[in-house]
């Protein structure tokens, strides 16, 4: 057990400082925050107001008449410099999301790296937001797909990634011409205010350069999820991207669809993985430990089922076993750590919950227990728990966001891959296999139902450069790589006749 005794909240304001966030919004406000490292309050911060964040939003809708004026490589050098922010303040920002959400050092660094990677992509981008030019049955005629900018860009993000989602939004959004309004997880407002800093340093630096830029454009509100409301209800918001769990998105989804707005839809994931006789067992024992303990199981990716071939379920899942019990689990930010907290108390409730549920439907637990308690009353570690279930049944259909491994016998392969897509969950996959036919059938139309299916890697660690999301209750949304930039544009259709007769599709005659 690594030591915990160490005080964070001691470290928050400087660092804050040094991101160039003013000290009077992090203080004496009515949004408190507690490091999940130590259980300590680190911050009591202002939170915006129906009023104000109305106004914000209202402001990012003039800035969009305006900004979507900038050309698109014009609006891709600011991004340049966001990402050259990043990288100058990458050491304090993965620090700061360490003590605010409790990552491991390696995986805070990691989530900022990925924010300076979208923006890399999105200079690229910037350049290369292509139209269409299309075969026209009309002489003289030309027909072609040109993508405008779309208006104000909402983003709606969850703890567990309370930075990196939203620059996998921003980045797209503003080289496409957008403004954005950002409403962070109530859990995670410090990197909020943090990043957004940065952004501001970034637009300084551009319009010090020459660079033109309206007021307003890009802002972010603080609150709770009535606040996240208001960016879902506005009529100035013709796109919402919403980051959280099923039940969030079943609340935001019928909203916009009644009003006509677009929603890229991010929501709960429930991921497995199939191990197959001729896997690598050594490469499955590490991708497997990663996607199912990393993150202390709080990622959307997270590896919750797992299916294990009946010829190496006794070869194998005794080594997982040990894997589960010597797992060093303690304060992310001593070295050799690999899982850190959970982000709150009713994490660790509903991961015993789900537990209890577990041994209800017939499952053997092994670990799942709080440990290192003697970090602080308000810190909750956790044995990562390995569930051996007789069937996928109970809580392997839910996702429960804390580390619980759920494992169970395979022996026919077409069955297992029904198994496999049977949860309401479509998020990410994987099979372990060095058969040909297994890896392709599982990437094929009759395979995997997910987003994203792997071979031989597990299903959580994606990088920027695809498009990222699921499919089901996983609300069918795509962001950052790939041709995600298309939902943050509208499409306009446009023929020109450059002749000097009208004729007309189809061959209609209208003479008048
Ligand atoms: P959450 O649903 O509790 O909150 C997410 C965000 O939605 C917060 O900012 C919250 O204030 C806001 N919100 C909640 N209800 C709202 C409403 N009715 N209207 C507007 N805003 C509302 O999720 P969480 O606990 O922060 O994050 C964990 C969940 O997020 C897990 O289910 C995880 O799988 C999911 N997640 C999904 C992805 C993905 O890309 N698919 C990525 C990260 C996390």
């Amino acid at each position: 057990m690594s030591n915990t005794s160490v005080s964070v909240a001691a470290e928050v304001p400087a660092l804050l400082e040094s991101l160039g966030v003013a000290r009077d919004s992090f203080t004496g406000g009515t949004l408190t925050v507690r490091s999940p490292i130590t259980g300590e309050l680190i911050a009591a911060v202002k939170e915006d107001t129906a009023a104000v964040a109305k106004a914000a939003i209202d402001k990012a809708h003039e800035a969009f008449k305006a900004w979507r004026l900038v050309p698109a490589p014009k609006r891709g050098e600011l991004m340049r410099l966001l990402g050259e922010e990043l990288r100058t303040h990458k050491q304090a920002l993965g620090r700061l999301v360490s003590l605010e959400v409790g990552k491991i050092t390696s995986e805070g660094l990691g989530e900022v790296q990925e924010m300076i990677d979208i923006c890399d992509f999105a200079v690229g981008l910037s350049r290369q937001l292509y139209g269409l030019t299309i075969a026209t049955e009309r002489s003289e005629h030309r027909m072609m797909e040109t993508w405008h900018p779309l208006g104000v860009t909402g983003i709606i993000s969850a703890f567990n990634f309370p930075v990196a989602v939203w620059s996998w939004n921003a980045a797209l959004a503003f080289v496409c011409g957008n403004s954005c309004v950002w409403k962070p997880s109530e859990k995670t407002p410090l990197t909020a205010l943090a990043t957004h800093a940065l952004f501001d340093k970034a637009l300084a630096r551009f319009k010090a350069e020459g660079g033109t830029a309206p007021e307003g454009l890009s802002a972010l509100i603080i609150g709770g999820r009535e606040i996240g409301e208001l960016l879902v209800d506005h009529p100035k918001v013709p796109l919402v991207s919403a980051t959280g769990s099923t039940a969030m998105g079943r609340a935001v989804g019928p909203k916009l669809a009644a009003r006509f707005a677009r929603a890229i839809l991010e929501l709960g994931g429930n991921n497995a993985a199939i191990i197959a006789p001729t896997a690598d067992l050594d490469l499955t024992l590490r991708g497997v430990a990663f996607a199912a303990m990393g993150t202390a199981g709080q990622r959307c990716t997270t590896l919750r089922r797992l299916f294990v071939h009946d010829s190496i379920y006794d070869a194998f899942v005794p080594r997982l076993k040990k894997a589960y019990e010597s797992v060093p689990v303690g304060n992310p930010l001593t070295q050799g750590t690999l899982v850190g907290p959970l982000i709150d108390k009713g994490a660790f409730d509903a991961m015993q919950r789900a537990l209890t549920e577990a041994k209800a439907a017939g499952g053997t637990v092994q670990g799942g227990e709080r440990v290192n308690e003697a970090a602080g009353a308000d810190a909750y570690y956790v044995r990562p728990a390995l569930v051996e279930m007789g069937s996928q049944t109970g809580p392997v259909l839910h996702e429960t966001f804390a580390p619980i491994l759920y494992v169970m016998r395979y022996s026919d392969f077409d069955a297992v891959l029904d198994l496999h897509n049977d949860v309401p969950q479509g998020l990410s996959s994987s099979i372990f296999t060095n058969d040909l036919r297994e890896a392709e059938a599982f990437l094929s139309a009759r395979g995997s139902d997910c987003g994203i299916a792997n071979v031989n890697i597990g299903p959580s660690g994606a990088e920027i450069g695809g498009a990222f999301g699921g499919e089901k209750e996983t609300g069918g949304g795509r962001e950052s790589g790939s041709d995600s930039w298309k939902a943050y544009m509208r499409r306009a259709t446009n023929t020109v006749n450059y002749g000097r007769t009208l004729p007309l599709a189809q061959g209609v005659k209208f003479d008048v």
